[in-house]
């Protein structure tokens, strides 16, 4: 398996990186949306965010929390966003989970809102029961 993340982690390929530790490693993304968008990954492999183990995924957590009050305080951004594509249809194009943080500045431009949805009468809590049975299952 060719995996970048993995590639990074292994040294093989070039990376910006901000933090290291037994579990975790966070670098630069190569094509930020704002400079200093950074990202947070667990060194094993796993695809996407239901895949993580919950220590992995404290750790990941726990540093991501880390590194975003680092990009907060070392860019002086006005905020940011953190974010994780999950699956091809939610924009995931590297199979190796990860967490953007993504500095954010008041005249950025930047938006990514789409147009919302209303539900029809009832239709609400239909969503919510589908969870819910899967949740308690
Ligand atoms: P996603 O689309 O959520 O899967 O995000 C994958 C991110 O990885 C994208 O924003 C890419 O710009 C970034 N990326 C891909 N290859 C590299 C690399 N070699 N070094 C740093 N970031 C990368
Ligand atoms: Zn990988």
């Amino acid at each position: 398996m060719d995996c970048v993340f993995c590639n990074i982690i292994a040294g093989k390929e070039p990376a910006e990186i901000i933090y290291e530790d037994e579990k975790v490693i966070s670098f630069l993304d190569i094509r930020p949306i704002n400079f200093g968008h950074a990202l947070v990954i667990p060194k094993k492999h796993y695809e996407n965010f239901l895949a993580v183990p919950g220590d992995e995924m404290n750790a990941v957590s726990n540093i991501t929390q880390k590194i975003a009050e680092g990009v907060n305080k070392g860019l002086g951004c006005d905020g940011f966003n953190i974010i994780a594509n999950n699956g091809k249809a939610a924009g995931q194009t590297v199979f190796h989970f990860h967490f953007h943080i993504i500095p954010r500045y008041n005249t950025d431009r930047f938006n990514y809102r789409p147009k919302l949805k209303s539900y029809d009468i009832g239709s609400m809590k239909e969503f919510a029961e589908k969870i819910r049975i899967a949740v308690n299952k």
